[in-house]
């Protein structure tokens, strides 16, 4: 038998080595840990059976209630949330063509999304039968692009907001009264966009109909949760075109225990004092710094903008610097036998990060003697 006393006996017997994550919510290295509210929660609702459409509309009326937005619903992540978006824009309330997706080459299918807004993600917009539209360039896009790619074939339009997504890109605003000026839905992807906390509110204050968040990220929930907040009349549409009902999202379906845990980790993180989590985070971060700055060719600050949610230790190797590319630091902080993921992977950003909020205190000191070595060892290598 398996010992499942502890993670580490469990990844022992199997011969898989865990990991540290300073590199943040990335799912392919386990996105985050899971709060202790949403895991209590969970454990708790092991025991009642629900009806589960019941169960979910009160519990999206809850999240709404506590986050201060018209409405919402539950998804199996963000992208489960983007496959439920473009379906409920294509068959809103109507039974037959929500049994019809993904077959939706007879009805409005098409959807627009900026060329900025093309990302690694975003084939599961097409997954309920949609197809892009494709406006503007890699310099940007006009108003007048989005408006002229609409036709009777349009379904909705597409906002994506993520760091790195580039500048040239239309605000949320201007794209909210194209569509709603043509009687179209504005569907919005914020998955990673928490904290800041006000962003909860921010997208669908701004318009959006439909905005998909990651409960997995920020929020701390259940890995595999997600959240649509938005209007009533879009939440309605969403939730009839999602699981549990046989739609083309029913392969997304979510337990009664995960609708319990991301429930009471939004209530959580809602109730969290951000300014104090921003001070610690800064300060974790400036103690990396503190531990690398002095290493020739290493620039490192702390910083906290648009494009880095929480405060990171930005590390940028300069002119001075005389090493292997940061790909190369990255691939031996990860190297058995402690092995720690730092977000090196961006290859057309000069710089790379460490984000603490995987991380305890005592973790980061971890983290920050290793990076220390890896990087001294490597300043010399060329
Ligand atoms: C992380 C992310 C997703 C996917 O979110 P999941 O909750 O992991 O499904 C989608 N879009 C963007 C922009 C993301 O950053």
């Amino acid at each position: 038998m398996m010992d499942y006393s502890s993670g580490e006996k469990i990844l022992e017997s199997l011969g898989v080595t865990p990991i540290l994550n300073a590199g943040g919510p990335v799912t392919r290295f386990s996105g985050t840990r899971p709060r202790p509210e949403a895991m209590q929660a969970m454990m708790a609702m092991v025991d009642p059976f629900v009806e589960l459409p019941e169960f979910i509309d009160a519990a999206g009326k809850r999240i709404a209630e506590i986050i201060g937005v018209p409405a919402a619903t539950i998804t199996s992540g963000a992208s489960g949330g983007l496959t439920v978006q473009t379906a409920a824009a294509m068959a809103k309330d109507d039974p037959e063509l929500i049994f019809q997706l993904p077959i939706a080459d007879d009805i409005p299918n098409e959807l627009i999304i900026q060329r900025n807004h093309r990302f690694g993600y975003d084939h599961l917009y097409l997954t309920p039968g949609a197809r892009f539209v494709e406006v503007g360039n890699k310099d940007g896009c006009t108003p007048e692009e989005v408006e002229n790619a609409i036709s009777d074939k349009t379904a909705a339009i597409i906002h994506l907001e993520s760091p790195y997504s580039g500048d040239n890109v239309l605000p949320v605003e201007t794209l909210v009264e194209i569509a709603h000026r043509n009687g179209l839905p504005l569907m919005t992807d914020a998955a990673s966009r928490l904290p800041p906390r006000a962003n909860l509110t921010k997208f669908v204050d701004a318009g959006s109909d439909l905005v998909s968040f990651s409960g997995g990220k920020g929020i701390r929930g259940p890995q595999a949760t997600g959240l649509l907040l938005g209007n009533e009349e879009w939440i309605e549409y969403a939730k009839l075109n999602n699981a549990p009902h046989a739609t083309v999202a029913r392969a997304q379906k979510v337990s009664k225990e995960s609708i319990a845990g991301i429930l009471a980790a939004v209530e959580a993180f809602v109730n969290e004092d951000e300014e104090e989590e921003n001070r610690r985070y800064t300060r974790l971060m400036q103690s990396v710094v503190d531990q690398i700055i002095e290493i020739p060719g290493v620039d490192a600050e702390v910083v906290h903008d648009y494009n880095h949610y929480i405060p990171h230790a930005v590390i940028k190797l300069n002119d001075r610097w005389n090493g292997p590319p940061k790909r190369v630091i990255g691939e031996r902080m990860l190297e058995a036998p402690d092995r720690i993921m730092i977000l090196t992977f961006l290859e057309e950003l000069p710089e790379f990060w460490v984000d603490p909020l995987n991380l305890s205190d005592e973790e980061v000191q971890i983290v920050a003697d290793k990076l220390r070595r890896v990087l001294l060892d490597a300043s010399n290598e060329a």
